[in-house]
């Protein structure tokens, strides 16, 4: 109908003036990537993270998670870093590695917020209309949702080999959020097509070889679900290879020739806090968890916790070159830690003293 072709290009506009670069509008067949997600668990590529099952069909049936729903608005949002030096950091062993999306404030606030007020316009433009009663719930990765899917249907990009959304006019670097609703918006039917091609290189990058397949992501080998889901030992196949990466790894989206067209954010939120950017690990170690948790306040590096914050940047002081100051700041944080903390600094500790005889 005319009125909701009208609604479906002012969500657009406004998702623009609301800061999402790109808004589009699906159904809620989600039956191939309800396929995917059942095979990637069924091989236990999602690791100890239950909550990616345990809400059973919620998460392909949205109608199930909002009773009603039957179109889905994605939108995206960039978070590029404009002076990101993603390879330097690394080559940096004393330096602190952290994944862009998480160094400035917690993207699901920022999102979820914007989405809200879109949700509101949406609103005023209905009841002016007075034609039907609106329902909608804004969603930033925050409920069973299949964002990735989704976003891929309303014509945002197309699942890359490195599993993420690949857009050939914006590259990788950007957040998902979604408006679940009743209102029989036209859908866009126009998909991305795969430009992946021939192309290996996440896969051929991965310091883990977490990429088993192209399309197929393996947790269990992901640094970073190690760094960030992880609630307990990293195994050590793992450890030499998260070189200095204590929140997240960028490896498979630095790498990717789609993202010499990613723009850089002019979103203030998205800019760095704490020095994340280039904070010495050592400066990073050293903080108590009082100042972990207020120097963390509303950012995403908060899921990791204060031991898995301990346990990161302990193995990356191990995989540090030798410092007496960096065996001395292991050992200091070994009393009053616990079981699996003391474990990883004590693996760190020997690292070093192993590279101090060289
Ligand atoms: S690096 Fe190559 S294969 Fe991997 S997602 Fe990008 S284009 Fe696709």
């Amino acid at each position: 109908m005319e009125k909701y072709s009208e609604l479906a290009s002012l969500i657009k506009t406004w998702g623009n003036q609301l800061g999402f670069q790109q808004v589009g509008i699906t159904d809620t067949d989600l039956e191939e990537h309800e396929k995917h997600l059942s095979s990637w668990l069924l091989n236990g590529y999602a690791a100890d993270m239950e909550y990616m099952s345990k809400h059973g069909e919620k998460r392909t049936k949205p109608e199930m998670l909002l009773p009603g729903t039957i179109r889905i608005i994605s939108a995206r949002m960039d978070y590029l870093n404009r002076n990101a030096q993603t390879k330097k950091t690394l080559r940096s062993k004393s330096k602190a590695y952290v994944a862009q999306y998480a160094m400035g404030r917690d993207y699901h606030k920022v999102i979820r917020a914007r989405l809200n007020q879109l949700s509101l316009r949406i609103n005023d433009y209905i009841e002016a209309q007075g034609t039907q009663d609106f329902t909608a719930r804004a969603f930033s990765d925050s409920a069973p949702v299949l964002e990735k899917g989704i976003a891929e249907k309303a014509g945002l990009g197309w699942i890359g080999k490195n599993t993420l959304i690949l857009n050939e006019n914006a590259g990788s670097w950007f957040f998902l959020g979604e408006i679940y609703t009743n209102i029989p918006l036209p859908i866009d039917k126009d998909a991305a097509v795969n430009r992946c091609g021939t192309c290996t290189a996440c896969i051929d990058v991965c310091p883990t070889k977490a990429i088993v397949a192209p399309y197929q992501l393996d947790s269990r080998k992901c640094i970073s679900y190690h760094t960030i889901e992880n609630r307990g030992v990293i195994p050590v196949s793992i450890r030499e290879k998260m070189g200095n990466r204590i929140f997240g790894c960028d490896d498979c989206q630095t790498v990717c020739p789609w993202n010499r067209y990613a723009r850089p954010t002019e979103e203030l939120d998205f800019k760095p806090r704490n020095n994340f950017d280039a904070a010495l690990l050592l400066s990073l170690f050293k903080w108590t968890k009082s100042e972990f948790l207020k120097n963390t306040e509303g950012s995403a590096i908060r899921r990791t916790g204060y031991d898995g914050w301990l346990r990161n940047i302990g193995i990356a002081l191990g995989n540090a070159d030798y410092d007496d100051r960096i065996v001395e700041a292991l050992k200091s944080k070994l009393q009053g830690a616990s079981n699996m903390v003391k474990e990883h600094l004590n693996w760190a500790i020997n690292r070093q003293v192993e590279k101090s005889s060289i």
